[in-house]
């Protein structure tokens, strides 16, 4: 487990809020990803084993929806540092050998978002979650504040 640091603590409450309202795949949903994507990497196609949780749930757009239609099964390689920001769909351009694998793999993941299109998220419930959590953030620093001033008096 990760140290206990504020920031790390105010992530996993803005998390937590937003899985009220944008929950991430049940362990049912991810098992059916594993099976869509025949336990391979969905850019790169690498094989992987699930008891050895070489898989990640990757967003294909980041910051986007939790939802399955955003969700694709990738390896620790393309779903960390390598992709980041970079659309999707040039990141696959990079990722394959040849146009024709790239073509496959292309339709592979647009027939999954297509088969598991989700009600749109309205930006409006996303920045009123963001504020929520900036609310607990601002609370939480005060009460820091006090129990810092604890530490002082013995
Ligand atoms: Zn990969």
């Amino acid at each position: 487990m990760p140290a206990s640091t504020p920031s790390y603590v105010k992530n996993i409450i803005r998390r937590s809020l937003r899985e009220i309202v944008d929950p991430s795949p049940s362990k049912e949903a991810e098992r059916t990803i594993w099976e869509y994507f025949n336990s391979e990497c969905a850019y790169c196609g690498k094989k992987l084993r699930k008891e050895h949780r070489e898989g990640h749930i990757d967003h294909l757009v980041p910051d986007d929806t939790n939802q399955l239609c955003n969700r694709v099964l990738s390896c620790a390689d393309c779903n960390g540092d390598e992709k980041r920001d970079k659309p999707w769909k040039e990141f696959l351009a990079q990722k394959c050998s040849s146009e024709q694998i790239e073509a496959e793999r292309k339709s592979k993941i647009l027939q999954w978002q297509s088969t598991h299109e989700a009600p749109v998220l309205g930006k409006g419930v996303l920045s009123k979650i963001e504020s929520l959590a900036n609310d607990v953030a601002a609370r939480y620093d005060e009460i820091l504040e006090q129990a810092r001033r604890l530490r002082n008096k013995k």
